[in-house]
């Protein structure tokens, strides 16, 4: 496992030779208390981006005309709110869908063919445990905040060339909320 990977959810090393580059049409949801954090540290920070999210059926971070997310930049290509960056982002490559019928948020990892970073953590079993932690508890705060029709909608697009690496219980107020 890359030096650089410590615990932050991305390999910088991995990452940087990435021809796939995940950021590109990827409008990961962003719950309004991560936009809130994200506002406030690009003030910090002095990042200026011009409407920084997009409201569809979600919210997510703005894209250009190459459907690039606003928040990579264009000179190092690196992710600018790294630190604060939207829960899906974080979890990556960790995904996750929601069994109505079981229940269940039931997580999937990425194939390494269209991740190397998927198949750098499938190889170090430490690594991908210590990653999966920070990935669940991610995505459960964000189907905590969003509300029914969001991830109805979210539910509805497809994450080919994935595979089930677990599964939980949806949280109680998750269950009520969808009406299941
Ligand atoms: S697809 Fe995987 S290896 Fe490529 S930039 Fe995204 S997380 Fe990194
Ligand atoms: S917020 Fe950062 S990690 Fe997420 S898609 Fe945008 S540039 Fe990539």
């Amino acid at each position: 496992m890359p030096e650089d990977n410590k615990g932050t959810t991305y390999s910088y090393d991995v990452c940087g030779k990435c021809k796939i580059i995940c950021c590109r049409d990827a409008k990961p949801p962003v719950s309004e208390s991560r936009k809130k954090i994200i506002k406030e540290y690009m003030e910090k920070q002095k990042i200026n981006i011009g409407k920084p999210f997009t409201k569809e059926t979600y919210s997510y971070p703005s894209v250009d005309e190459t459907l690039l997310c606003k928040f990579n930049s264009k000179e190092t290509k690196k992710c600018m709110v790294h630190s604060v960056k939207p829960e899906t982002c974080r979890a990556g490559p960790i995904t996750f869908d929601i069994n109505f019928k079981t229940k269940k948020v039931e997580w999937f990892l990425k194939k390494s063919e269209i991740c190397a970073y998927a198949g750098e953590l499938y190889k170090n079993k430490a690594a991908f445990d210590d990653h999966f932690e920070v990935a669940k508890k991610e995505i459960m705060r964000l189907i905590r905040e969003l509300d029914a029709d969001e991830l109805r909608v979210l539910m509805k697009i497809e994450e080919p060339q994935t595979f089930k690496v677990g599964e939980d219980d949806l949280p109680v107020e998750v269950v009520r909320k969808l009406g299941l």
